[in-house]
């Protein structure tokens, strides 16, 4: 490969194709990236669905080694990376919301080039240094992991809870709660998914058309991760009236929702997505969650695009760049 070129996926608005494009350029606040893990999220897949409208170099959850940086203590440093690029000048972003900016740019999933290329680039504020006892593999966890641990602030441990969803971030959802000490039910449709849960010691319950009968107006909180409608709906039968569902899903569509039975049994919903990066970090060493456990396969760069194409079967599927 020349030596400002390296190969990237890039999702043109309608196919992901393997490209060549220039090493990225950074700017005084900016530092480079060699990437040497992506995981393939959900998002990623939603993405190629029309989320967001993207196009350009999809992927969000990596661990690289930082090859370029005005800040001269990065250098070689391995590193996460944050995915929300706020504008620090709006209104919303003078308020301290900087994850909620007006301008915002969202690394590899709105206006901002990703991780699924050799090299990526980020604001130097967006990178966390990754500690030298946790691996790479775990490394692209920290970013979903965040986002899971963000749950946190909504329950309570004399809730009665419920989990809806056995993909990636249910089941890593359901691993964080289960070593925070929380009771709760995690209803799946997947067997095999759900028994990664039941390993954990988790309650579960494949999902079926009676659960909502024998469910109905039970928790005081539902998380719901299901990435699709009926999850949602499932939510919003099993929740108690008055009570909480933490909405972790992103949708690449518009869905379809009775709005009187959330007014009519005052459900708070709670939308939650990203969360802290530092928390995630600390959590890896101070629990050594089994996130081995999720991991169903490696693929290499090379290959990436059928990884991709079959990472929507599996749970956590992992690109080796390096
Ligand atoms: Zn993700
Ligand atoms: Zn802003």
């Amino acid at each position: 490969m020349n030596n400002n070129k390296m190969k990237a996926l890039y999702f043109d608005g309608s196919n992901l194709n393997m490209v060549e494009r220039e090493i990225p350029k950074i700017n005084e606040n900016e530092v480079l990236i060699k990437v040497i893990k992506a995981g393939i999220c959900s998002t990623d897949l939603e993405i190629m669905k029309g989320y967001q409208n993207f196009e350009g170099i999809p992927g969000h959850e990596f661990v690289g080694i930082v090859i370029e940086s005005h800040n001269e203590e990065l250098i070689n440093k391995r590193v996460v990376g944050e995915i929300n690029i706020p504008c620090h000048e709006c209104e919303i972003c003078k308020r301290g919301l900087t994850k909620h900016c007006r301008n915002i740019r969202t690394f590899g999933i709105n206006n901002y080039d990703g991780c699924f290329a050799e090299y990526t680039k980020l604001p130097v504020e967006n990178i966390h240094i990754l500690p030298d006892e946790i691996s790479d593999d775990y490394g692209t966890f920290v970013e979903p992991l965040a986002a899971a641990l963000e749950i946190e602030n909504y329950i309570e441990h004399d809730e009665k809870i419920s989990l809806i969803g056995d993909g990636r971030l249910g089941l890593l959802i359901a691993m964080v709660l289960k070593i925070k000490g929380y009771d709760f039910l995690h209803i799946g449709k997947h067997e095999e998914k759900l028994k990664i849960s039941k390993k954990m010691g988790i309650k579960t319950e494949m999902y079926n058309d009676d659960i909502v009968d024998e469910y109905k107006y039970n928790f005081d909180s539902v998380i719901e991760a299901t990435g699709n409608e009926s999850g949602l709906k499932t939510a919003l039968d099993i929740c108690i009236p008055s009570g909480k569902i933490i909405l972790k899903s992103t949708f690449n569509k518009k869905i379809n929702i009775d709005i009187s039975h959330i007014v009519v049994n005052e459900y708070h919903l709670i939308g939650s997505r990203c969360g802290d990066f530092k928390k995630a970090i600390d959590f890896i060493r101070m629990y050594n969650p089994p996130l081995n456990d999720l991991i169903s396969c490696y693929s290499s760069f090379d290959n990436s695009l059928k990884a991709i194409d079959e990472a929507r079967k599996k749970i956590k599927v992992i690109i080796n760049l390096l």
